[in-house]
């Protein structure tokens, strides 16, 4: 796995607060195989391009409350899979952009929960930062991946008449909407 920026910042073992606090950044990449539970989740032999991602620390003091912590998350991935339209390998691109606020411990976090939309996580001096970016990364797999234009002709067509006639048959889910049409309050 490679690393830029200094060798002060470890991110399996990431001291949350100090990294934010100093409003630094990280950022590596690393090949499919260095991610074993995300491997997994690959679905056919194509050769992906490395996973890469970046951590930004970003501090917010706050006067009568505790400074807040964050950790901003984006990743770059590639996941070799299957297109359940034509059956052939594709290579889907996966994007990962998002913000982690820390709180001190699990009892302010329940707390918290409900009044913040944010995503919460407790504050750790040894974070494992490339967990979550795994974790992170197996959440946003699609369920459906396909090609955006498959490579070839699909055996079943829109113009197959039986096809067809099933997809004209579909009810339009907005007019059974339009039935229910309350009536105006006087
Ligand atoms: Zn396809």
């Amino acid at each position: 796995m490679e690393f830029q920026n200094n060798a002060k910042w470890r991110p399996e073992k990431l001291d949350v607060r100090a990294f934010a606090q100093a409003l630094a950044s990280l950022s590596g990449q690393s090949p499919l195989s260095d991610w074993p539970r995300l491997a997994e989740e690959a679905q056919s032999e194509l050769q992906a391009p490395p996973v890469s991602w970046t951590l930004r620390g970003e501090w917010v003091p706050e006067s009568g409350a505790p400074d807040q912590v964050w950790l901003h998350l984006h990743i770059q991935a590639t996941l070799p899979m299957l297109c359940q339209r034509c059956l052939g390998p594709v290579l889907t691109p996966i994007e990962v952009d998002r913000p982690f606020r820390f709180v001190a411990d699990e009892d302010t976090a329940m707390a918290l929960d409900d009044e913040l939309e944010e995503d919460l996580l407790v504050l750790s001096r040894e974070f494992d930062a490339l967990a979550l970016i795994e974790d992170e990364v197996i959440l946003a797999v699609p369920l459906v991946p396909f090609h955006e234009v498959c490579p070839v002709p699909l055996t079943m067509t829109v113009s197959d008449p039986q096809f067809e006639a099933a997809e004209t048959e579909r009810p339009n889910p907005f007019a059974a909407l339009a039935g229910l049409k309350i009536p105006p309050s006087r």
